[in-house]
């Protein structure tokens, strides 16, 4: 006889981590008991000494799908000579370290089930079981527990009540268990006509297949469904939502043989396609094929997902469309919607109908999208199915709130080493979406027991995010940590990494409010958690209208290309395609040369902006980075030949200088050369120019280590580029991989700086 006593930290809780316990102690014959507390789950185990030594490496084997396990300590026991095993109730305490669990795509079992017509959940629209279904989604309060969330309004029929008391069941302390006896149902509600269960599902395919565009109650909220073959039904629902001409729409397919049917998939995107978070997949489009244009029109990607709900796929079974568009059910950029009431109201004239349920959702997430690079996912906007699990960061202190940025807002709030980035919450502008935020805040705070003791913000003066945090930081009296944005970018990188040393990092951005008051937007800096130094930047080009430039790429295109010919408004007019020479330039020169309305910037957004309007493709903009997105789409494969960049000294910083490349591109396209081979040069030069800059500071400062951010990091051609000059010169080189480049990430960073900051007091 021997006992041992196990401490197994990481998601370990809420993922049927202790009846596999209880499984493996029970197959070697051990008796014992497991419990949740604190620290993270102890399991004591006792009986035949073989035994005892065989339980640890079997339970790593046979770890729960969803569970994470971080470390696991064991130690020798005294024999106390328990019966069975036993599952103990949690300690008291649990709230404050347990990790609220994420929704989870419906697994292979259930689904088997699903389709299964002897099954008594056979095409049942809420099967789950341990090892998938809805979590953050449906939980009202921690510690996760049925009464807890919103299935406490469903009463368990005696067979769901036997499966989830049976240790032995697969649904053991399924919280959201249930079935067509005891569970929610779904509804059709067309016009004045509702429908129930089986039925409300036929008339659902029904009208999805003539074309209509139905409103789909989800995890998180509501999407706007329909069949993606047909131009007419995917141009109303852009209309009808007010989705910019041209932002590409997500969509559905029923399986990785469609998803390949339309895209050019590897085995890492197959992976991610499939794997439990089911985020929308970024993917290589193959050409021709059936679904709408208006779907992704001049992009040469589509955005795929998986159905992940039992809804979703029973759905895609019925449609005899190949696609669906699967789209936010919001309209701009207001939050989802997420109940029937609040549909009508919303999508009234969106829908023509709404496949509803009497499952509430708890809180709002929406869909995550992902990308693969390097055989590896790369979050472009982190949500449903990742948040709120936690980023492990490489320091710790007291609890931070960091409030991010206003343009695809996340915020971060620490315990401990714990980041816990929220779900994507939008844009601020819109005012719904400002008042959502709150809201979030207040809920994950109450969630993770956590009350923030420092708050970190943007240096931004007219921010929202800022303002937002300045009020809440002032209620609470609690001190403020202001974070220049490429600083929180860099440091964002670092704690994705898990990294704490210094870095020379390249933030290539759209804009950011530097230190000095001008605007920053690509920039080499020596940062690490606690400090961050300029160290070069690039040349200055106004931006003409400010914001307005941001729709209006042509307004950039004649500001670069006065810089490139030194204010010489005949040569720049020799080189403009016809269809920028078409605008106002001669207003936005008088701008430009004035300086009037036209701060000076070093962003490289803007310089892409540029790019994509002397080129010709793109004079205004539908949505931000349209212009950037299509240059990226446009480019051709690597040909060797690259244009000119230079870098001078401004006695300051280095400084990165683009000019002679905006002048051969330009002389380039004027001269009638390929628009794809144009663009390829214009990527590959920057590419080579600016991690040349990078590893001539590298070298002075002693470092051999490059963190890459900011938005542009999101266009994967400038990145591999960028990635593969560093890797040559021997420079390690950080990504990101768990929160965005964009600006989703900023909140991790400002945290991350925050934390430092304070520990180096
Ligand atoms: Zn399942
Ligand atoms: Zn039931
Ligand atoms: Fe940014």
């Amino acid at each position: 006889m021997k006992a041992a006593r196990y401490l197994v930290k990481g998601v370990v809780q809420g993922v049927g981590f202790r009846p596999t316990v209880r499984r493996v102690a029970v197959s070697l014959g051990l008796s014992g008991t497991v419990r949740n507390t604190p620290e993270g789950v102890v399991i004591e185990v006792e009986g035949d000494s073989e035994a005892v030594e065989a339980f640890g490496g079997e339970l790593l084997r046979r770890a729960p799908p969803l569970s994470r396990i971080d470390s696991v300590e064991a130690a020798a026991a005294p024999v106390r000579g328990l019966a069975g095993f036993t599952i103990l109730r949690s300690e008291e305490g649990d709230a404050a370290s347990a990790l609220v669990p994420p929704d989870v795509a419906t697994c292979d079992a259930c689904l088997a089930e699903l389709f299964d017509a002897a099954d008594r959940r056979y095409r049942y629209p809420f099967i789950n079981c341990t090892d998938c279904g809805p979590r953050f989604s449906i939980i009202e309060g921690m510690p996760y527990d049925r009464p807890r969330t919103t299935m406490s309004g469903f009463a368990m029929c005696a067979d769901c009540a036997a499966e989830y008391a049976d240790p032995a069941d697969r649904r053991y302390h399924a919280q959201p268990v249930a079935c067509p006896v005891c569970g929610p149902q779904v509804r059709l509600i067309e016009g004045d006509v509702q429908l129930e269960g089986e039925q409300a599902l036929e008339r659902a395919v029904v009208l999805l297949d003539s074309g209509a565009i139905v409103a789909v109650k989800g995890l998180g909220g509501f999407h706007l469904a329909c069949d993606a073959t047909r131009e007419a039904a995917v141009s109303a629902v852009r209309l009808r939502k007010g989705r910019p001409e041209g932002k590409p729409l997500a969509l559905m397919v029923a399986g990785p043989d469609e998803a390949r049917r339309l895209c050019h998939i590897d085995g890492h995107e197959e992976a991610m396609l499939l794997s439990p978070e089911r985020p929308i997949v970024l993917l290589r489009r193959r050409g021709a094929d059936d679904v709408a244009p208006s779907v992704a029109p001049r992009m040469v990607n589509y955005g795929l997902m998986l159905p992940y709900t039992p809804l979703h796929h029973l759905l895609m079974a019925g449609v005899a469309a190949r696609a669906l568009v699967m789209t936010s059910g919001n309209i701009s950029e207001e939050p989802l919607v997420r109940d029937l009431p609040e549909a009508r109201e919303r999508l009234g004239g969106v829908a023509d109908a709404y496949l509803d349920n009497d499952r509430p959702i708890a809180r709002r997430c929406d869909d995550s999208v992902a990308c693969s690079f390097d055989g590896a996912p790369m979050l472009l906007r982190r949500s449903r199915g990742y948040a709120p699990l936690p980023v492990r960061m490489p320091l710790t202190g007291a609890p931070v709130l960091a409030f991010g940025g206003d343009l695809k807002a996340a915020f971060c709030l620490t315990r401990g080493e714990e980041a816990f980035v929220s779900q994507h919450i939008g844009d601020l502008e819109a005012l719904r979406t400002y008042e959502a935020f709150g809201d979030a805040v207040d809920d994950l705070c109450r969630l993770l027991c956590v009350e923030p003791r420092l708050v970190a913000c943007d240096l931004h003066p007219r921010y929202l995010s800022r303002r937002f945090a300045l009020e809440y930081a002032k209620a609470r009296g609690l001190p403020v940590c202001e974070v220049q944005h490429h600083h929180a970018h860099a440091a964002s990188v670092l704690a994705d990494a898990g990294r704490s040393e210094a870095v020379v990092a390249m933030c290539m951005d759209g804009t950011g409010y530097g230190v000095d008051g001008t605007v920053w937007g690509a920039e080499w800096l020596l940062a690490d958690f606690a400090s961050s130094r300029r160290l070069a930047r690039m040349h200055h080009a106004r931006i003409p209208g400010g914001d307005a430039a941001v729709v209006e790429p042509w307004r950039m295109g004649v500001s670069w290309l006065l810089e490139a010919y030194n204010g010489r408004m005949d040569r720049a007019e020799a080189v403009m395609p016809a269809s920028m020479a078409a605008m106002n330039v001669s207003a936005i020169a008088e701008m430009v040369v004035k300086g009037v309305a036209a701060p000076q910037a070093s962003s490289c957004g803007r310089l892409f902006d540029a790019g994509a309007s002397i080129l010709g493709l793109r004079q205004s903009c539908a949505f931000e980075a349209q212009a950037a997105m299509e240059l990226e789409a446009a480019a051709g494969e690597p040909s060797g030949a690259v244009y000119p960049c230079e870098v001078y000294d401004d006695g300051e910083l280095l400084v990165f200088d683009p000019r002679p490349l905006v002048r051969a591109l330009a002389e380039d396209a004027a001269s009638g050369a390929d628009v794809s081979a144009c663009a390829g040069r214009f990527h590959d030069a920057l590419a080579a120019g600016m991690s040349a800059l990078c590893v001539r500071l590298c070298r002075r400062e002693g470092v051999d280590l490059v963190a890459l951010s900011g938005g542009c990091f999101q266009n994967r051609r400038l990145l591999r580029g960028v990635r593969d000059h560093l890797k040559g010169e021997g420079i390690t080189v950080l990504l990101h991989r768990l929160v965005p480049p964009n600006d989703g990430g900023v909140s991790l960073g400002q945290a991350a700086v925050a934390l430092g900051r304070a520990e180096r007091g």
